[in-house]
C-alpha cells in the first residue's frame, strides 16, 4: 500500500477536516514521515499573505527533502491559490473542500488532477475517532455570512449552512459510546448555526447534552451579537464548560467600523461583564495594527481592554490579505515593528488577568488528561486554562479533579 503524510496548516476546522480525510481513507496508509511517504497531502490555509507563503515555502522544502512525493493541495489555500500552483506545476493535484470523501479515488489518480468542486457542500463523513486527542472535535456548520474587511474566508469557505442535526448527534452518539466525554463545537461560525435550517445552537446544544456519555461540551468561537436570550439560559448547565471565546476583534468602536464588524464596545462590555458575573473565564480574538489604528485609538483600545473581564487571548498582528477590502485601505498603516510592541502590550495584560483569575479560580478543577510524555500529562479545566500534571500511571484520556494546585505563571500544575 502507498504511503501518506497528512501537513495541516491553520485553525481547528482544519484540523477537523483533516480528519474527514483520514476517515475517508481507505486504500492508503499513513505516515508520520514526510520524507518517506509516497503522496503528501497538503490541508492549506489562506487566511494571510503570510499563511499563502508557508504554505508555498513548504512545497518547496519537500520537493527538496523528498522529489519522488506526490503533492496533493487541499484546504482553503486550494480554493485561493490551487489553480495557480496546478497550473505551474508545483502540485500534482488540488483537491476543494468538497472532494474530502473522494480522496480514496483521488490519490489513486496516475494524471495530474485538479477537483476544486463547489462551496454548497456539507460533509456527512462520521469521525469515529480522532488521532492522538481525549477530546472530540465536532464540525457542525460551514461558512460564513460576515464580511469582516480583513477577512476571506467567506471567499474560500463559502456562505453559512448548517450541518443536519441528525448527522451531528449520530456522530456525537458514536464517539461517546467510543469513550469520548468532552466535545469541541467548531465550524467557521459556529454561532450562526442553524438559521437556515430553522434552529438555533442553544437547541443543539440542548440535544448534545441528553446524549448518553457526554460530559463536557465547549464551543468554538462566537460572535457577540450571536449570544442570544436561549443561549444565556444554558449557562448554568454543568455540561456547559465554563469558558467562551467571544471574538471582540477590536475595544475601539473606529476600528470595529473600518473592519465592518457587527459588534460594539458599549454592548460588548455588558456582555461580557454578564458572562463573567456567571463563572465564566472569557477569551477573544484580536487584531492589532489593522490600517486606521492611530496611536490614540490604541491607547484608547487598551484602556478599554483592561475594564473587561477576559481571561484569554489569540491576538493577531494585522497581515495584509490580497482581494480583500483591508488589502485597498489606503488609511494609515502600522509599522511592523509599532504592531508587534502593541500586540506584547495586549498578551502581557490578558496573561496577567488570566493568573489573577487561576488565583481566584483553583479549587474543583476538572481536567481531561491527554498528551502523556515523560510522565507529564496535561490537560483543560473547565475554564479552559492548562492542568500539568506529574504521574507514572498512564492518566492518558482520564477525568480527575484538582483542588490544591501550584499557580504558575502560564499554567497550574497538580503533583500526584
Ligand atoms: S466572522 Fe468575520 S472574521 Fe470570522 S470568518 Fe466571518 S468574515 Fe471572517
Amino acid at each position: 500500500m502507498k504511503k501518506v503524510y497528512f501537513k495541516t496548516f491553520g485553525c481547528r476546522t482544519n484540523q477537523f477536516d483533516t480528519q474527514v480525510m483520514l476517515s475517508n481513507l481507505h486504500q492508503f496508509i499513513t505516515c508520520n514521515d514526510e520524507t518517506a511517504s509516497d503522496i503528501v497531502v497538503i490541508n492549506s490555509c489562506t487566511v494571510t499573505n503570510g499563511a499563502d507563503s508557508s504554505v508555498r515555502q513548504y512545497i518547496s522544502s519537500l520537493k527538496r527533502r523528498n522529489p519522488n512525493a506526490k503533492i496533493i493541495l487541499a484546504g482553503c489555500g486550494a480554493h485561493a491559490k490551487g489553480d495557480m500552483l496546478w497550473k505551474d506545476g508545483s502540485v500534482f493535484g488540488v483537491m476543494g473542500h468538497s472532494e474530502k470523501s473522494n480522496i480514496d479515488k483521488l490519490l489513486q489518480n496516475e494524471k495530474p488532477f485538479y477537483e476544486i468542486g463547489d462551496l454548497k457542500h456539507i460533509d456527512t463523513t462520521v469521525v469515529e475517532n480522532f488521532v492522538g486527542k481525549s477530546r472530540a472535535f465536532i464540525k457542525i456548520q460551514e461558512g460564513c455570512d460576515f464580511d469582516c474587511s480583513y477577512c476571506i474566508i467567506p471567499q474560500v469557505r463559502g456562505r453559512a449552512r448548517s450541518h443536519p442535526e441528525d448527522t451531528i448527534l449520530n456522530q456525537i452518539n458514536i464517539l461517546a459510546s467510543n469513550g469520548y466525554g468532552e466535545f469541541v463545537l467548531t465550524g467557521t461560525n459556529v454561532g450562526s448555526y442553524g438559521k437556515d435550517i430553522g434552529s438555533s445552537l442553544a437547541t443543539l446544544l440542548k440535544k448534545i447534552s441528553s446524549t448518553r456519555g457526554v460530559r463536557r461540551i465547549r464551543i468554538g468561537s462566537l460572535e457577540p451579537i450571536q449570544i442570544d436570550d436561549s443561549f444565556k439560559e444554558l449557562l448554568k448547565e454543568p455540561w456547559m464548560a465554563k469558558h467562551l471565546h467571544i471574538a471582540l476583534q477590536h475595544t475601539s468602536d473606529e476600528m470595529l467600523s473600518i473592519m465592518n464588524r457587527r459588534n460594539k464596545f458599549n454592548e460588548d462590555i455588558k456582555l461580557l461583564n454578564f458572562l463573567s458575573e456567571h463563572g465564566y473565564a472569557l477569551g477573544t480574538d484580536f487584531i492589532v495594527g489593522h490600517p486606521g489604528e492611530s496611536e490614540a485609538i490604541w491607547k484608547e483600545a487598551l484602556q478599554r481592554v483592561e475594564s473587561l473581564p477576559l481571561t484569554h487571548i489569540h491576538a493577531f498582528t494585522y497581515s495584509k490579505r490580497d482581494n480583500t477590502p483591508s488589502a485597498l485601505i489606503k488609511q494609515q498603516c502600522v509599522s511592523g515593528d509599532i504592531a508587534k510592541t502593541r500586540h506584547n502590550e495586549l498578551t502581557s495584560r490578558i496573561k496577567a488577568k488570566n493568573k489573577e483569575f487561576r488565583q481566584k479560580n483553583c479549587k474543583n478543577l476538572e481536567v481531561l488528561l491527554e498528551n502523556g510524555q515523560n510522565n507529564i500529562y496535561k490537560g483543560f479545566d473547565q475554564y479552559y486554562n492548562t492542568l500539568e500534571v506529574y504521574s507514572q500511571e498512564d492518566l492518558n484520556g482520564n477525568w480527575i479533579v484538582a483542588d490544591i494546585v501550584e499557580v504558575q505563571d502560564d499554567k497550574n500544575r497538580l503533583q500526584f
